[in-house]
């Protein structure tokens, strides 16, 4: 989609956005897949409310991007614009044992940021991909730690109230990959409290994570990290395992030969590769255990 409109790109240049047009999400994804559409980098978060009844007014359809490392997008011309908050320099900082972390900051940092300032307690998030503003929507989890129980407060942009309000984490509910924000809520800072924990402890612990997760996930490919849910009791990599589908393949998309839940993009799979390939491993789960698997990579239609 573009934004053609010289009223609007004139009111957005005044807003700070930065309007990048026709950008290939392919380049935006960890998978390389996805269409073309023009991107909003929302350099100002005090103009943001703003930006978005800019768009509701002008009836301007939008997602919103983060590290691209867990969406799985249409090919060809979307008819929906991206936001995005640019990483470059995101505020985070410690009082105590409260960290207060901005949406776009790399998740990996953030882990060690705080680890810096003796603050442990997230050493299992070490090696997932993406923002923080993403893991706080997907409640981003690895080796017994998710991000949801450390969080305090998160500062969101509410599209129903058009207004940045603070939600205390008591009031959120953090489940498996779900959690109870609205879909057009617009993540923008977190408070966690964290435990003390010496720095030299914590490196230890995130050794380890990064071990387990070299030694079981293809990192040198292109995938979007786990394609399904597991199913309650049950463990959606092993089912695929079993079936002996490692390594099958629609197009350039297959089953990784490493992990079973991992889907990979070999060299130029479309959407439509992934999206068969994802139905036909469900069906085959399906006619094998009874057994409905869910999508936890999110599908951006278009
Ligand atoms: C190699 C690899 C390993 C992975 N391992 C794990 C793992 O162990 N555990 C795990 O949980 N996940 C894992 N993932 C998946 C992914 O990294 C996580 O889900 C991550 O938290 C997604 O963050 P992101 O910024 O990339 O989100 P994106 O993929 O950009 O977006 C995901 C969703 O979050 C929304 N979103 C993003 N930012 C915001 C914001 N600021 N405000 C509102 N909504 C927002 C998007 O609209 C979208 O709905 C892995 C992925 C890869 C590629």
């Amino acid at each position: 989609m573009r934004i053609n409109d010289s009223a609007i790109v004139e009111r957005l240049k005044e807003l700070g956005v930065e309007l990048r047009p026709a950008v290939s999400l392919k380049e935006k994804t960890s998978l390389t897949i996805g269409g073309v559409t023009d991107e909003l980098l929302l350099h100002r978060y005090d103009t943001i409310p703003q930006v978005m009844r800019l768009l509701a007014e002008a009836k301007i359809p939008h997602r919103f991007l983060g590290g691209g490392t867990n969406v799985l997008i249409a090919d060809g011309e979307l008819p929906w614009v991206v936001l995005h908050l640019p990483a470059a320099h995101p505020g985070m900082r410690v009082e105590g044992n409260s960290a207060f972390v901005d949406a776009s900051a790399d998740l990996g940092g953030m882990v060690t940021f705080c680890a810096k300032h003796d603050l442990g307690g997230m050493e299992g998030l070490i090696g997932v991909p993406g923002s923080v503003g993403g893991a706080l929507r997907m409640n981003a989890g690895a080796y017994g730690t998710q991000i949801g129980p450390w969080v305090r407060e998160v500062e969101l942009y509410r599209a129903a109230s058009g207004e940045v309000e603070t939600v205390r984490g008591n009031d959120i509910r953090f489940d498996y990959r779900h959690t109870s924000f609205a879909d057009d809520d617009v993540m923008l800072r977190v408070k966690l409290e964290l435990p003390s924990k010496p720095y030299k402890e914590i490196l230890a612990g995130i050794k380890v994570c990064n071990e387990k997760r070299r030694a079981s996930q293809p990192l040198n490919q292109k995938s979007a990290g786990c394609i399904f849910k597991n199913p309650p009791g049950g463990s959606a990599g092993r089912m695929i395992d079993e079936l002996k589908l490692k390594g099958h393949r629609v197009g350039d998309a297959a089953v990784s030969d490493r992990h079973a839940n991992f889907f990979v993009n070999l060299a130029d799979a479309t959407c439509d590769d992934m999206r068969r390939l994802i139905d036909d491993v469900r069906e085959r789960v399906r006619a094998a255990y009874g057994v409905e698997l869910e999508n936890e990579v999110i599908f951006w239609r278009n």
